[in-house]
């Protein structure tokens, strides 16, 4: 059977959906395509795939209504921030009181993000959700696409969004070339209890090899953490057994929350930069991970996800009221032009970070030191940083802009 949308989203994880149910109010009929269904039972010990979400992340995602199944499920704020570096003077605090903030942050499990989504976009009558199913085929025409799944059914869509992940199958399908390279690490994740409490403070530390965060989670000695690293030692920690992991693990953070005790399995994930020559083609669009993916060290992965979603939500909107058609590239440039320039502006601080970090070069540990001195003791230099952080800088969609209304919950 055939049906007809306006948009069809090709994969159903936390930008996708977003996207979703920021097109809430209107008229606009979409479908979403998600290969696989979010187990909706929480396990006492938290996923290992975890996000570092912004101001700006929960502002979008108050304002789809999401915000409190994410709080009612489990979402760990974190009031402090410690960045340093090992066996050096470089060190760089922030503090939520210090800034005026309620917070700095909220540590939330992917899993929970995206089954508060799902909730809110069940609930919208302009959406069908296609769920276990995969893409089949595409094929663009001139006024419409048309997608088969493999269950048989069929869509045409004014506009496909590949809201599909960091191997987007829409991005394959339209053969949009790729600028990427290795960082060369790859991530391991896992659940860990300290001896110390983390005091709800997100530290992180880096090394020669790559940073190492400990992100506090629910209970008070519970982190989970990220650590960035050469791939094969990666696989070799991961490989380990757990005594020799929990050593290998306290020492690398200098023991800064006492012995660390590995609960849980442990992965780790290849990291590579990844930008999309092209977020828009004709009828095609791409959001989140299928259009760029970035090293996790600051965390912005996913917020910059959110914000791709919020950003075309809002420029769909205009097109639709304006009585334009919503799948042409010409009419989704301002949305490429945006968003690429933002993508950008992240992918290079993240290069910056990366390369001023790699090594033990003694001038280059000395820059670092005197950098974070100055950062922490310059008027105004904190704010700064902390503002980008917090995803309060830049050029905000409407979604993300603080509302008087979004401070509620
Ligand atoms: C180790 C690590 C730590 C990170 N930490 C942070 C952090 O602290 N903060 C942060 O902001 N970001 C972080 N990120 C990045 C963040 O995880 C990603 O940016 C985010 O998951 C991207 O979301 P997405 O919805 O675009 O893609 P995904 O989460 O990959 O979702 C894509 C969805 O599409 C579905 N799909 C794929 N192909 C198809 C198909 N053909 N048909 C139907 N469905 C399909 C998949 O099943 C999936 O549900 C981290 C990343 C890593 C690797």
């Amino acid at each position: 059977m055939m049906q007809s949308v306006d948009i069809a989203i090709v994969g159903g994880g936390m930008v996708g959906l977003a996207l979703a149910a920021a097109l809430k109010d209107s008229e606009l009929r979409i479908a979403v395509i998600e290969s696989r269904v979010p187990d909706s039972e929480l396990q006492e010990l938290a996923d290992v795939r975890v996000s570092a979400l912004s101001r700006s992340s929960e502002t979008i995602l108050r304002n789809l209504g999401a915000w409190q199944g994410i709080v009612d499920r489990r979402a760990s704020p974190y009031m402090a921030m410690e960045v340093w570096e090992q066996d050096s003077f470089a060190r760089i605090e922030f503090d939520a009181k210090k800034m005026a903030q309620p917070d700095l942050g909220h540590i939330v499990e992917n899993r929970v993000i995206q089954l508060a989504l799902l909730e809110q976009v069940q609930q919208q009558s302009n959406v069908t959700l296609f769920m276990p199913a995969q893409c089949q085929t595409m094929a663009i025409g001139e006024s419409e696409a048309w997608l088969t799944l493999d269950n048989g059914q069929s869509l045409t869509a004014k506009l496909v969004v590949g809201a599909d992940g960091a191997n987007s199958w829409v991005r394959r399908q339209q053969d949009i070339p790729l600028t990427h390279w290795d960082y060369g690490h790859s991530a391991l994740v896992a659940n860990v209890w300290t001896q110390e409490p983390h005091e709800k403070v997100a530290r992180q530390i880096f090394t020669p090899q790559g940073p190492l965060a400990f992100l506090p989670m629910g209970g008070s000695q519970m982190s989970s953490i990220v650590w960035s690293t050469e791939p094969s030692r990666a696989e070799r920690l991961v490989a380990m057994d757990k005594l020799e992991f929990n050593k290998a693990l306290t020492a690398e953070f200098g023991a800064r929350l006492g012995l660390c005790e590995v609960i849980g399995e442990r992965f780790a994930f290849p990291l590579k930069m990844r930008y999309a020559r092209d977020f828009v083609t004709e009828r095609v669009a791409l959001v989140g991970d299928a259009a760029h993916t970035i090293h996790p060290l600051a965390g912005q992965g996913v917020n910059l996800g959110l914000l791709d979603a919020a950003s075309l939500a809002q420029e769909l909107t205009t097109l639709w009221q304006a009585g334009q058609d919503i799948g042409t590239k010409r009419n989704l440039r301002g949305y490429e032009r945006w968003r690429k320039a933002e993508a950008a502006k992240m992918i290079a601080a993240m290069q910056g970070f990366r390369d001023l970090f790699e090594g033990d070069n003694p001038a280059k540990k000395l820059i670092r030191g005197i950098g974070m001195q100055l950062a922490g003791q310059l008027p105004g230099a904190k704010d700064e940083i902390m503002k980008r952080a917090l995803g309060l800088k830049g050029d905000l969609p409407d979604l993300a802009k603080y509302s008087l209304s979004s401070t509620q919950l």
